[in-house]
């Protein structure tokens, strides 16, 4: 029986071993994770589309869906504009969310991972907790993953650091998301409950950013939670012999959100089939022909936002104000290449843009 081990118990290491207890009964799948639960401690929004649960292979409790987003009110410097999209988005309650994936699996919780040697037919990973033999090793360790860094991936990637809260406070729109554009990043409050939001921000010094944020709309209330996280954005090597990465740790996350949940777990169907099929070789070309352009063309928009001016910004939030419809039709919330390519087109929307237009072809 073939061994399979997987280096942090996250939503996509938890979704993949579940995966793969279906399809590969001869595996004999296990996890390693530091922590001595799944899902705390907690760094995420928990905004992510319905996609996640509809499109997933195995059934998800829905009991961590805690509530439903129709509506984004975006602000830049004072103006605002709102767009609506039914149901666009549903907040979870992250920590039940990874809990709940990480039942029924053979999880060593308060296993760290150090690093890695070759065996003659496999690996050994050496943890804290001893040598854990493996014949497939898979990177599910997140942002700072560390099999990223010991087999020495090559990576291109970018590091982005935000902080978030849990606000108590008074008069919340709760089916609405909030966003700020604020150069070079950007803001967000997203509702629990009529009187619970999260409110975050990613920046380069995202908790001193957030206090100021938190004055600057005047939001007052009682903090419960502080959190913050690191976000990765680019592109990396994904795998090499009988070793991979998913998810977080393969920076498979949308550039213009940060968002990686729903990409992690496509990703993870795509690594499954490849080391069921015995051609975990592929699993690189394939997960890049479904998600590769999206990233790219995200990763040049997102460039393209931290460089344009305050006033090249605002002349294309005035144009994207008065095109709302746009944004509210081809608008998606996972794949945002169809609205990128959409405006691209348009004559007005390409004079705005300028010579910038020719770093977005
Ligand atoms: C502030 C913030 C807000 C976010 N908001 C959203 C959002 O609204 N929507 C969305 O889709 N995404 C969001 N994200 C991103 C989202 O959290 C990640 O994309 C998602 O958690 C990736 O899942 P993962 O399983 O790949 O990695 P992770 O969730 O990071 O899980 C990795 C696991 O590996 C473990 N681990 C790490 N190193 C080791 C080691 N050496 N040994 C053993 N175990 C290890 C960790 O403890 C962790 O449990 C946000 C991120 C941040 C920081």
């Amino acid at each position: 029986m073939k061994k399979i081990l997987i280096v942090g118990a996250g939503p996509v290491g938890c979704y993949l071993a579940h995966l793969l207890k279906r399809q590969a009964p001869f595996l004999k799948v296990s996890l390693i994770e530091e922590h001595p639960s799944s899902g705390e401690p907690l760094h995420c929004a928990g905004l992510v589309s319905r996609s996640v649960f509809d499109e997933a292979q195995i059934k998800f409790s829905e009991d961590s869906i805690i509530n439903w987003i129709d509506s984004a009110q975006i602000y830049l410097n004072g103006d605002t504009f709102q767009i609506m999209k039914k149901e666009v988005a549903i907040v979870l309650d992250r920590k039940k969310f990874d809990h709940n994936l990480s039942k029924n699996l053979d999880i060593n919780y308060s296993t760290r991972f150090f690093s890695i040697k070759k065996d003659k037919n496999g690996y050994i990973a050496i943890t804290d907790k001893g040598d854990i033999y493996a014949d497939i090793i898979i990177g599910a360790d997140g942002a700072n993953s560390l099999l990223r860094k010991t087999i020495n991936f090559q990576d291109n990637v970018q590091y982005y650091s935000a902080a978030q809260v849990r606000l108590e406070t008074d008069n919340i729109k709760r089916h609405q998301v909030k966003v700020y554009l604020k150069k070079p990043f950007f803001a967000w409050v997203i509702p629990e409950t009529e009187n619970i939001c999260r409110i975050g921000i990613i920046g380069n010094n995202p908790y001193q950013s957030l206090i100021e944020f938190l004055k600057e709309i005047n939001l007052q209330g009682r903090i419960l939670e502080k959190f913050g996280g690191i976000l990765p954005l680019g592109f990396c090597q994904t795998q090499k012999d009988n070793l991979a990465l998913v998810g977080d740790a393969a920076c498979q996350v949308k550039p213009l959100t940060h968002g990686g949940i729903y990409y992690g777990m496509r990703c993870a169907e795509v690594l499954c089939d490849c080391i069921v099929r015995g051609e975990i070789h592929n699993y690189e070309s394939i997960w890049r022909s479904k998600f590769g352009k999206e990233i790219e063309m995200g990763l040049k928009v997102k460039r393209l936002y931290e460089d344009l001016d305050e006033g090249g910004l605002y002349n294309i939030f005035k144009f994207l104000k008065k095109n709302k419809n746009i944004l509210e039709k081809f608008g998606s919330f996972d794949r945002h290449s169809a609205i990128i390519l959409k405006l691209i087109h348009m004559r007005k929307f390409q004079q705005l843009l300028g010579t910038l237009l020719l770093r977005l072809i």
